[in-house]
């Protein structure tokens, strides 16, 4: 079995993070946690990849269809509809015009838990009510309720694998193979190496 500290994650900075200025930003949060940066394009999404994105995972339409809905019940608001597979598919829509709106670039982050540890600093879905300190949480107020008003996605800056098999997956989709570059850097033996050799002189 491969080591954990070799897990990688996908993230992409959707067009509206590089239009708020906030790649650099973004990229400190994941490379100062001790991440490390493996792969790394721009690019102007298609409709045929965002689509095949988002629909990599079959589950991923009910998912994120009664997350929405529970998003509204829980404030005490109405849904636009009750039909988890209607709802997603308005969002798939609206996602496709969102993330082919402008550039974004894609990364792939490696390092131990980097799937979770992405997601706990990019924050929850929705910036309304992403916590405090994430990305998502401090630098955009964008909500299901404003987004679902004007027919568009919600403007929440990143896309971050949610899950290992969703980020094995993902991660194809955007990089060749030899895209992705297999390198040590210094700090990894102070986050790693089990014997801490090597600092006394
Ligand atoms: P993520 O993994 O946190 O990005 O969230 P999902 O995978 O559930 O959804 C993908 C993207 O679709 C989100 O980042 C939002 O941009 C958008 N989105 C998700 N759910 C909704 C929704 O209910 N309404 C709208 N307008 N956009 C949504
Ligand atoms: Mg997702």
């Amino acid at each position: 079995m491969a080591h954990p500290k070799t897990e990688r994650t996908l993230v992409i900075v959707k067009p509206d993070g590089i239009q708020r200025a906030l790649i650099g930003e973004i990229m400190k949060r994941y490379e100062r946690m001790g991440l490390k940066l493996v792969a790394l394009k721009m690019l102007v999404p298609t409709e045929e990849l965002i689509e095949k994105h988002y629909l990599l995972d079959p589950n991923w339409k009910k998912t994120v269809g009664e997350k929405a809905i529970a998003s509204y019940v829980s404030k005490g608001e109405t849904p636009p509809s009750s039909d988890p597979f209607e709802v997603a598919e308005a969002v798939v829509k609206n996602l496709k015009t969102y993330m082919t709106s402008g550039p974004v670039i894609a990364m792939v982050w490696e390092g131990a838990h980097a799937v979770e540890s992405v997601r706990k600093v990019t924050g929850g879905t929705e910036p309304r009510s992403a916590g405090i300190g994430t990305i998502r949480g401090d630098f955009v107020l964008d909500s299901y309720q404003v987004a679902d008003t004007d027919r568009r996605a919600i403007r929440n800056l990143i896309h971050a694998s949610g899950t290992v098999p969703e980020a094995l997956m993902e991660i194809p989709l955007w990089f060749a193979p030899g895209e992705i570059i297999s390198y040590r850097v210094p700090h990894e033996a102070t986050l790693y190496d089990v014997d801490m050799k090597g600092i006394l002189g």
